[in-house]
């Protein structure tokens, strides 16, 4: 009795890590790009085993800045968050692999940096909300729509890393 509750427990847990493929949007943020961040950045989810299907230097428009943020748009900050996500070039990924929205999620860490965890992005890299410099995706909907509004047709690759088999069983 007690293995078949250990088992009903773990078994969401591995359907999430072993079987929803998705994609989420990452981008740096102005200040991660001026302040040096982009390949530390970068480099915490290449390590960590997603795959990176989309990945540019962009100078944001103010309408897709609005677009992106449009559920933010009664809120005070919001001005001040579009002028900060338009004043120099961001930088667009796509990342994919198994729950990979989550998780990115957890990697980058708390909205506010001061309480973020040590250990992720902005737990590490940030002390300010408003300069708190990365976005991922809240849901695989999201990861979705908001591919769709920063990546063109085509701008995404097609192709498989060696890695797969030595991080996926
Ligand atoms: P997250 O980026 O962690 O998903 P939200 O969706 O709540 O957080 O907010 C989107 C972005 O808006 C934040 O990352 C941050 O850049 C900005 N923001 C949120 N709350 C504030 C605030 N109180 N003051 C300034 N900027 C904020």
């Amino acid at each position: 009795n007690r293995r078949a509750t250990r088992v009903a427990r773990a078994t969401p847990n591995r359907i999430v890590a072993s079987s929803e493929v998705e994609q989420t949007y990452i981008m740096i943020k102005p200040d991660g790009v001026q302040r040096g961040l982009v390949g530390e950045i970068i480099s915490r989810f290449e390590k960590k085993g997603f795959l990176l299907k989309g990945l540019k230097l962009f100078q944001c428009p103010k309408d897709l800045a609005q677009e992106h943020y449009k559920d933010l748009k009664e809120r005070p900050f919001f001005p001040n968050l579009i002028d900060y996500i338009t004043s120099g070039p961001v930088v667009c990924m796509a990342w994919e692999g198994a729950g990979v929205v989550a998780s990115a999620r957890k990697l980058i860490g708390a909205t506010n940096p001061l309480q973020a965890e040590p250990g992720t992005i902005r737990g590490d890299l940030a002390v300010q909300t408003g300069r708190n410099v990365v976005h991922g995706s809240d849901s695989p909907d999201n990861g979705k729509r908001e591919i769709a509004l920063w990546f063109k047709e085509g701008e995404l690759a097609q192709w498989e890393s060696v890695q797969t088999p030595w991080l996926i069983e």
